[in-house]
């Protein structure tokens, strides 16, 4: 097994690199296009239902498949969260793919606490919610409100309250 170390981003590295992968690929058209950026980075987006339905998508990268799955009973939302989190891993954990061909990043709700996924985590939020973008919709709002916002980026309710108190907007 090959040792890696994990990087330490903080979340302002994270935002940066989320948004220069946004301004590379041109993915961001009045909300992030999650499917333009899979396909730019050669990682194609594999609808799927999983034996455990706790599952909420994987990252498979190897020398015979380049995928994204995602679980398909799924909301929409949840599934763009899902898509953003593994190009999370695939942009921040290069490294660590690479050390083992083998490795699949799954998404469960029992693993969140690991620091790659805190991470994969933070990026999905940037890549979904990028802060420009979120204070530009803002300026045009009197008051905030959680659920048009979500609409507009299409995320879940619960995904744009956490991104909006994580940036301290509110
Ligand atoms: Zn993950």
């Amino acid at each position: 097994m090959a040792i890696f170390t994990l990087n330490m981003y903080t979340s302002k590295i994270i935002e940066d690199i989320a948004q220069e992968v946004l301004d590379l690929t041109h993915a961001f058209e009045n909300y992030t296009n999650v499917s333009k950026i899979s396909n730019a980075l050669g990682l194609k987006v594999i609808p799927a239902l999983f034996n455990d339905n706790n599952i909420a998508g994987m990252l498979v990268y190897n020398d015979q498949e380049k995928a994204i799955y995602v679980n398909s009973t799924e909301i929409k939302e949840r599934q763009r969260f899902t898509i953003a989190h593994e190009i999370g891993h695939f942009i921040l954990h290069n490294e660590l793919i690479q050390a083992n061909k083998q490795n699949i990043f799954y998404r469960g709700d029992d693993n969140s606490s690991k620091p790659e996924e805190k991470q994969a985590n933070q990026f999905a939020a940037s890549l979904l919610m990028p802060k420009k973008e979120l204070e530009r919709t803002l300026n045009s709002f009197e008051k905030i409100h959680v659920e048009p916002i979500a609409e507009i980026f299409k995320v879940s309710k619960q995904m744009a309250y956490f991104r909006l108190v994580n940036l301290g907007l509110i």
